[in-house]
C-alpha cells in the first residue's frame, strides 16, 4: 500500500510521488518534500549535506606515471563526480516540537 501525503491540498495526489514519512519512531505519517516545505505544521529540517568527490578514473601508481608522461591522458584522470547527499528530518504537526511548542504557549496565553 503507498504512503499518502498527509498534508497534500489536491487530495487526488495524496498517493503519488514520492513521500518522506516521519521521524518520530515508527509513526506512519508521510509528506512530500514540497508539502513539508510548505506546510507550517510540519516540521522539515536538513540536518545534513555532504557533497562526495568521487574519482572516476583511478588508475594505479605505476599506470599514473605513464599518464603523467602521456599528457594526452591528462585530461581523462581529472573526471570527477560530485555526488550530493541529504539527510533530512520530517515530523508530522504531532511529534513537531515547533507546533507543539506553539500549541503550549497558545494554551497558556
Ligand atoms: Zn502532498
Ligand atoms: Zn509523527
Amino acid at each position: 500500500m503507498p504512503q499518502k501525503c498527509n498534508v497534500c491540498p489536491k487530495p487526488a495526489q495524496k498517493a503519488v510521488g514520492a513521500k518522506i514519512q516521519c521521524s518520530k519512531g515508527k509513526c506512519p505519517k508521510a509528506f512530500h518534500v514540497t508539502c513539508a516545505i510548505e506546510n507550517e505544521e510540519v516540521g522539515y529540517e536538513v540536518l545534513d549535506e555532504v557533497t562526495n568527490d568521487v574519482v572516476l578514473v583511478d588508475p594505479p601508481s605505476e599506470q599514473r606515471d605513464a599518464n603523467a608522461i602521456n599528457a594526452a591522458n591528462a585530461g581523462e584522470l581529472q573526471l570527477i563526480k560530485k555526488v550530493k547527499k541529504f539527510s533530512v528530518s520530517c515530523l508530522c504537526p504531532q511529534h513537531n516540537p515547533v507546533s507543539s511548542a506553539c500549541l503550549v504557549i497558545t494554551q497558556s496565553a
